[in-house]
């Protein structure tokens, strides 16, 4: 493979759940409906069946190709838009560091295609069975280059590292089936939903939980929490998406915090799924394709309309 493809493959596949983010991903941009996610090793194997739309044969080996995005008339997505550079890169970057079987099949075709693709090199296409949709498996990871493999945590780390990127896609799309297997064993059944609050409940496990808006110039949040009485030993359980994507970021974090202050013990925190939304022009969306932050031209903004959001629920809700 392409030296210039393993130096991406870096910067896009640092870790499994990466990797695992890409192919999701993938598969909500084709439509689907039920994704399936099945890793094995830490995540050196990992499987994706999606019922999408399908790739032609001849795309079967353009999606492997760098730049060889079908998405490029997507202006409109800024995310996308700001991390250009990466786009059309996730598929090309994975084969050059794993064996990848790419089997397809669109709406209306008589059968599926076939592609195997090992470091890059890449077979004659094969009619298969199959149903609509596109499976990716994904095998031997970094075995070609053993320095990255020695980067990689435990199996242990490195599989709740997957699980965790993956809770916070279902999070962000509710109307989607998930269905996770880890080392052959069902983790997750997360049947599609109608609202992000049944998400939300589905996936945290918690029922009820509150929902509250609010908004600030600009900017909008969306929050749904638990009660104060359901609370977590870490910040983990507060999950923050901008302009639905999952992100990190401390000063929201701290607006959530805030807003339970008075509710709230020393060493609890909350449990809450956070949605920001504001004007494409007034956040700076990515420095990183896998980072997940953001810069906002205005943070306390953001920081207001998330404490605004749980304030007005929580302030009310007789505990
Ligand atoms: P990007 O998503 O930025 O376009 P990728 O390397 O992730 O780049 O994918 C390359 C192309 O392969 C996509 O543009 C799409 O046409 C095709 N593709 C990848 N995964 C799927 C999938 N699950 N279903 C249908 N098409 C897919
Ligand atoms: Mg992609």
């Amino acid at each position: 493979p392409e030296v210039v493809d393993q130096i991406a493959a870096g910067e896009v596949v640092e870790r499994p759940a990466h990797l695992v983010k890409e192919l999701v991903e993938n598969s909500i941009d084709a439509k689907a409906t039920r994704v399936h996610v099945e890793f094995f090793d830490g995540g050196r194997i990992v499987k994706v069946i999606d019922n999408g739309k399908g790739m032609s044969p001849e795309d079967l080996p353009k999606s492997l190709e760098r730049f060889a995005t079908s998405k490029i008339s997507k202006t409109d997505d800024l995310w996308k838009l700001k991390t250009f550079g990466f786009r059309g890169e996730a598929l090309a970057s994975i084969a050059s560091v794993s064996k990848i079987t790419l089997t397809s099949r669109r709406e209306g075709d008589e059968q599926a295609h076939q592609l195997v693709s090992e470091y890059g090199k890449k077979s004659e296409i094969d009619k298969v069975g199959g149903s609509q949709g596109t499976t990716i498996l994904m095998e031997n990871l970094f075995e070609n280059t053993p320095a990255r493999l020695k980067f990689l945590k435990s199996d242990a780390a490195e599989n709740t590292a997957i699980k965790t990127t993956l809770k916070a896609m279902a999070l962000s799309h509710f109307d989607v089936e998930f269905r996770i297997q880890e080392n052959g064993k069902l983790v997750n059944f997360w049947p599609a939903c109608k609202s992000r609050k049944d998400r939300v409940e589905q996936i945290l496990e918690i029922k009820p939980m509150y929902e509250g808006e609010a908004v600030r110039e600009n900017v909008k949040a969306y929050a749904v929490f638990a009660d104060p009485h359901n609370v977590a030993k870490t910040a983990r359980n507060i999950w923050m998406f901008a302009q639905n994507r999952w992100i990190q970021d401390r000063s929201l974090q701290a607006a959530v915090n805030e807003a339970y202050r008075s509710l709230l013990m020393h060493g609890e925190y909350p449990i809450a799924a956070v949605w920001v939304e504001v004007d494409p022009d007034c956040v700076d969306v990515n420095i990183h394709p896998t980072k997940s932050q953001v810069k906002f031209q205005n943070p306390s903004l953001a920081f207001r309309a998330v404490a605004g959001a749980l304030r007005s629920t929580l302030e009310q809700a007789p505990w």
